[in-house]
């Protein structure tokens, strides 16, 4: 089946080869292919006009004439031949158009799926306004499409994600080879339910939709099956499946041989180790700066739970050659001490200058989410957390299905963290200030814990929340 790469090959192919004609005879040998109403003007209406321009969105093609338009849509197995005149028609040539310059284009289907339609109109926008068209969603490689009004949509699908992928309202020109890339690429199990989806896993998908749509687009499409070099173009893209049809071959990532199921009627290819159906829920744990937030870290391993601990991975991080050749061409090797980096003294310049603690970030945070990414994948629990003390300032929290605030009321911050970094009040206090406010990090959390009192105080709320995420997770 033709998807968006090779409906850009077609549209590409065809442009070279009959901009300009005009078209002096019009025969239908199979007349249901064309839309019901258009079927009383088709003929009369093409004979005289001239191919313009011919254009595409999703998988449809559009070819503008002078007066008109035909909205085409390959279905299963259409496909455009150019033909000379003379040439005998084969049986399942449906339509042709011929040229004057004797030159003809034959539509060709062996299973007759295909439509077309034609329009009274040659702007795109009108034409983009016809019922079929109008409720397309953006297409998937578009540079223009909104993350978070995709991630809007799709998590609240209460479906498969290959059937969400399919599903051309919610973004266009995704079919069932592209979409198996996608899956796959994304380390996403073509069958997980999309309300699990968190805005990471969203952001994923449309930059490995993007890339391998590209992808299929500059080596002209894949040739499969249903696709085959009607205009004299072979598509190269089958050279560069990583699932789709590599059935019993081991994945590019783990070496598990590749498997076949069907999702929704659809043959379908995937490696169920690295995308996994079973994946646990994703709990942020953020705070302010001396809020305790540790021990509520603590309290959750105690009772079995595993939790990330950026921290950690941070300090990891830190004394790998890469990151402190990285500091020392950026920073200065004044930040480097016995190999790693020197953080009291990092910590004093970022928490006075914004710029510099923009581009430690940048350095940083890329490689620490990656780490946190793997972890969480290795995570065979319910519920995975994830500490991350700057969790909405370094957009961990697109990793997250749910976040908990860890507070405490200010008089008791500021004592708990003098005492804890050896540090005066007006050194406490622009390290409080350097940080998101406390408030809208509670405003944007969807638990708060408040650890002014005991703890005893703050592990009751804990358990709360605990019995909340295991029920989402039921
Ligand atoms: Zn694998």
């Amino acid at each position: 089946m033709p998807e968006l790469p090779e409906v850009e090959t077609v549209k590409e192919t065809l442009k070279t080869k009959i901009i300009g004609e005009k078209i002096v005879a019009v025969d239908v040998f199979y007349e249901s292919m064309i839309d019901e109403e258009s079927r009383n003007y088709f003929k009369e209406l093409l004979i005289g006009e001239s191919v313009t321009d011919i254009l595409r969105y999703g998988k449809y093609l559009f070819f503008i004439f002078n007066n008109v338009s035909i909205i085409s849509h390959l279905r299963m197995e259409g496909k455009y031949f150019i033909k000379d005149i003379f040439e005998p028609r084969n049986i399942h040539e449906h339509i042709v158009f011929t040229f004057e310059s004797g030159k003809t284009l034959r539509y060709h289907d062996t299973r007759k799926f295909g439509t077309m339609k034609l329009v009274k109109t040659t702007d795109l926008f009108e034409i983009m306004s016809e019922p079929e068209l109008k409720k397309l969603g953006p297409e998937a490689n578009s540079p223009l499409i909104d993350i978070n009004d995709f991630h809007s949509k799709i998590s609240k699908m209460r479906i498969k994600l290959k059937t969400a992928l399919l599903d051309q309202t919610l973004i266009a020109g995704l079919g069932n080879i592209y979409v198996d890339e996608v899956c796959y690429l994304s380390n996403l199990h073509p069958e997980y339910p999309c309300n699990y989806l968190t805005l990471h896993d969203s952001k994923t998908i449309l930059d490995n939709a993007k890339y391998v749509l590209e992808g299929a687009i500059k080596a002209g499409g894949t040739t499969i099956r249903s696709y085959t070099s009607s205009l004299g173009v072979t598509g190269r893209f089958q050279l560069k499946l990583h699932v789709h049809t590599k059935v019993g071959c081991p994945c590019e990532k783990c070496s598990s041989p590749i498997k076949k199921i069907v999702v929704g009627g659809r043959g379908t290819y995937l490696c169920d180790n690295c995308q996994k159906m079973n994946k646990p829920l994703v709990v942020g744990i953020t705070g302010g700066i001396g809020c305790g937030k540790s021990s509520v870290s603590k309290y959750l391993i105690s009772l079995g739970y595993t939790v990330i601990d950026t921290d950690v991975i941070s300090k990891e991080v830190a004394s790998t050659s890469g990151f402190i050749e990285s500091i020392k061409i950026v920073f200065g090797d004044e930040f480097i001490e016995n190999g790693t980096l020197n953080r009291k003294k990092m910590g004093e310049l970022i928490f006075n200058d914004k710029d510099a603690n923009k581009k430690l970030n940048s350095l940083i945070h890329p490689i620490i989410k990656k780490k946190v990414i793997e972890e969480i994948n290795n995570c065979n629990q319910k519920i995975v957390f994830v500490d991350v003390p700057l969790l909405y300032e370094s957009g961990f929290d697109d990793l997250c299905h749910k976040v908990i605030c860890v507070y405490a009321n200010i008089d008791i911050n500021i004592d708990r963290l003098m005492n804890r970094d050896n540090l005066t009040l007006d050194e406490a206090m622009v390290r409080i200030n350097s940080q998101m406010d406390i408030e809208i990090k509670k405003q944007k959390a969807h638990f708060i814990i408040d650890n002014s009192l005991d703890l005893c105080y703050t592990y009751n709320q804990v358990d709360k929340v605990i019995n909340k995420l295991l029920e989402m997770r039921k």
